[in-house]
């Protein structure tokens, strides 16, 4: 789509909830820090294809979710991406914990059916439960395949893969692109109804301090950004999750996220096609 052509709404959500982490709280304080790297006079609004958030692209920041840590917040989550979807809007949420990814994709199944994804991670989350909790930020691509809400998961930059979830892979087909196989060539990108999660743990520490679990030998922000630039359809809507502020070295990682929160509106918005 060219930069004068037809755009998509963009509808940003905040989750502020990280309830669900195995291992440090903080994430649910990252919504309004991406905010403000988003709107920061450091950058400008324009996305590397061009086009720019509010002029090429419609772009409507609906504040965050009022969530509560109650089991009633991933119906809260997955009935508000319903909503946004089926107004004919294309959701970018912003975490939290990555928990949150099960109910948006259940939100956006119930709207396009199952969907595809493409998952950026450090990790595989795909534990059966972990520590006993099934909605942990572990485990929300077991869900998401159990459901049946996914039909391909490609995941990317997984540098952790113990033998639980090598077998979890298998059993839900997911096409894992371990780290030390990356090239962006060798990324498979899954034809619509594409959805993008990306959680902020898939970059290396050294480009992305402020995540609660530093996984060192991680992707580039030009390797993540060289694979979404191969995407050219429009996609059905996108996660950045797993900023953790209190981690964090002047903000960098929120420029990252806010960064990336850029180059998903503008795939949102239009896609490079
Ligand atoms: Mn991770
Ligand atoms: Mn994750």
């Amino acid at each position: 789509m060219s930069i004068s052509g037809q755009s998509r709404r963009v509808c940003l959500i905040g989750l502020p909830t990280d309830s669900h982490s195995s291992f440090l709280r903080g994430a649910a304080s990252a919504p309004p820090a991406i905010r403000a790297a988003l709107s920061s006079d450091h950058s400008n609004r324009a996305s590397e294809s061009g086009l720019e958030l509010g002029d090429d692209i419609c772009f409507e920041d609906i504040g965050d979710l009022p969530l509560d840590e109650s089991a009633a917040d991933p119906a809260r989550i997955r009935d508000a991406v319903s909503a946004a979807a089926s107004d004919g809007a294309v959701p970018i949420l912003l975490g939290g914990d990555h928990m949150v990814t099960s109910p948006i994709v259940a939100g956006l199944a119930a709207i396009h059916g199952p969907v595809n994804i493409l998952h950026f991670d450090a990790h595989p989350d795909l534990y059966d439960d972990f520590d006993g909790d099934p909605l942990s930020h572990a485990s929300p691509f077991a869900r998401i395949m159990e459901a049946g809400h996914a039909t391909r998961l490609v995941q990317v930059g997984i540098r952790t893969m113990n033998r639980h979830c090598r077998e979890q892979a298998a059993r839900f087909g997911v096409e894992v692109i371990e780290m030390r196989d990356f090239t962006v060539a060798a990324v498979p990108i899954p034809p619509a109804p594409l959805y993008i999660s990306i959680d902020l743990d898939a970059l290396d520490p050294a480009f992305a301090p402020g995540v609660s679990h530093h996984e060192p030998g991680g992707l580039s922000v030009r390797d993540i950004l060289g694979v979404l630039h191969r995407v050219t359809g429009p996609i059905v809507g996108a996660d950045v999750v797993e900023y953790n502020p209190a981690r964090d070295i002047n903000g960098m990682t929120a420029t990252v996220a806010a960064k990336l929160v850029k180059e998903l509106s503008a795939l949102a918005g239009g896609g490079n096609g």
